[in-house]
């Protein structure tokens, strides 16, 4: 069945306000739209959670950087609501930019340590910008449960950070990063990929396996994983913002001296005009 399509957030807080009352187990996939395998795997995690599944799509001007690719970010609406009618969502939220930050808009949600590192050095403000709107959707929604990716691995971290610093009443399910057959990990932005710089993409992947393997084969400093990933990365993209092996919840190098028991591994690149993330987990997962 299609789901019903909202846009004026008092109208999506009635519809959950509603379902609530009616003893309903509400859960929520933020999305910023183009959806994928990806994000189909969230809605499905939910499912034996809740009863109403609500999945959001909004570009969140507020994680965008001025020279970020808000304005030409793929946004194709009827598809993806074509999509979640086949994927179990209930509820699809596409409210507008002025919908959601009217004139006046001041208040922010900012997590400290652990947005500094990586993609916070790359993308300052990015993260302020996801934790605001997570924090809105999840007070328009009031879910039991969300679902993330951990293919953004850091802003899974930040908002399970989040969730707890600020004893917010909802279940995090972090879900594992789907991939294309060849090992490519779904993204929005692979829609910006030519066939060849598809192929190049593949980088990344490879150097996530050539770290695993060398963690399989007894491999524990963090420095040599992250350099046996950043030999297969190197030669396929144009430029690396970084190729790092850290501690999985503080994203910090583990300590001197001490052997992990777990690091994750992460890479930012771009191909052309096409930024990419992917990590992979060694050791325990920690979702
Ligand atoms: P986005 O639309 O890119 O903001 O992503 C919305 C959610 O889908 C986030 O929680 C992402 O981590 C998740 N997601 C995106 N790509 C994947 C993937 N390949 N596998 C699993 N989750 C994903």
């Amino acid at each position: 069945m299609p789901p019903r399509v909202i846009h004026d957030p008092v109208a999506l807080r009635a519809a959950c306000d509603a379902a609530r009352a009616a003893g309903q187990r509400v859960g929520l996939v933020p999305t910023m739209g183009a959806l994928h395998q990806g994000h189909l795997s969230l809605v499905a995690a939910l499912g034996p959670l809740t009863d109403l599944r609500v999945l959001t799509i909004f570009v969140n001007p507020l994680q965008f950087a001025p020279t970020d690719d808000l304005e030409r970010y793929p946004r194709t609406l009827d598809d993806d609501v074509a999509l979640c009618g086949s994927a179990g969502v209930d509820l699809v939220f596409a409210p507008s930019p002025a919908a959601m930050y009217p004139p006046g808009f001041q208040t922010h949600v900012e997590v400290e340590a652990v947005t500094q590192p990586l993609e916070g050095e790359f993308r300052p403000g990015h993260f302020r910008g996801v934790t605001t709107v997570v924090n809105k959707l999840f007070n328009l929604v009031g879910p039991c449960a969300a679902a993330f990716g951990t293919k953004d691995y850091q802003q899974w971290r930040v908002l399970g950070r989040m969730v707890q610093d600020l004893s917010m009443p909802v279940e995090m399910v972090g879900c594992p990063i789907v991939r294309e057959a060849d090992g490519l990990a779904l993204s929005s932005r692979n829609r910006y990929l030519s066939p060849t710089d598809r192929a190049r993409a593949l980088g990344l992947s490879r150097g996530l396996r050539a770290a695993e393997a060398l963690w399989a084969a007894g491999e524990r400093d963090a420095a040599r994983l992250a350099a046996a990933a950043h030999e297969h990365v190197a030669p396929s993209v144009d430029r690396i913002d970084y190729v790092s092996a850290v501690d999985p919840d503080t994203l910090q190098a583990p300590p001197a001296g001490t052997t992990p028991t777990r690091l994750v591994v992460l890479i930012a690149a771009h191909i052309g005009t096409t930024r990419l993330i992917d990590n992979a987990e060694l050791g325990a997962s920690s979702h």
